[in-house]
């Protein structure tokens, strides 16, 4: 998949703050200064599911970015 073809949601309700997202996949998820994550914008697709594959607590899902079918889980 190219680059900016899929676009991550993190539930911030659900997330605990671990980074493993961010230092499983540091091109597609970033922590900011208070330890909440973010997606890095048109980041490879590969690297978003290895990101999203990574969080223990289920709180990123994946979407195609083009038609909105959710590809993860
Ligand atoms: S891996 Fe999951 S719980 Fe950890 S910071 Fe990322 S989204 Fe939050």
């Amino acid at each position: 998949m190219k680059p900016g073809s899929l676009r991550a949601v993190i539930d911030r309700r659900r997330c605990v703050g671990t980074s493993n997202c961010a230092e499983e996949a540091p091109d597609a998820f970033e922590m900011d200064e208070a330890c909440v994550p973010h997606d890095v914008p048109g980041a490879d697709a590969a690297a978003l599911l290895v990101g999203a594959q990574a969080c223990p607590v289920g709180a990123i899902t994946l979407f195609d970015a083009a038609t909105g079918r959710q590809v993860y889980p």
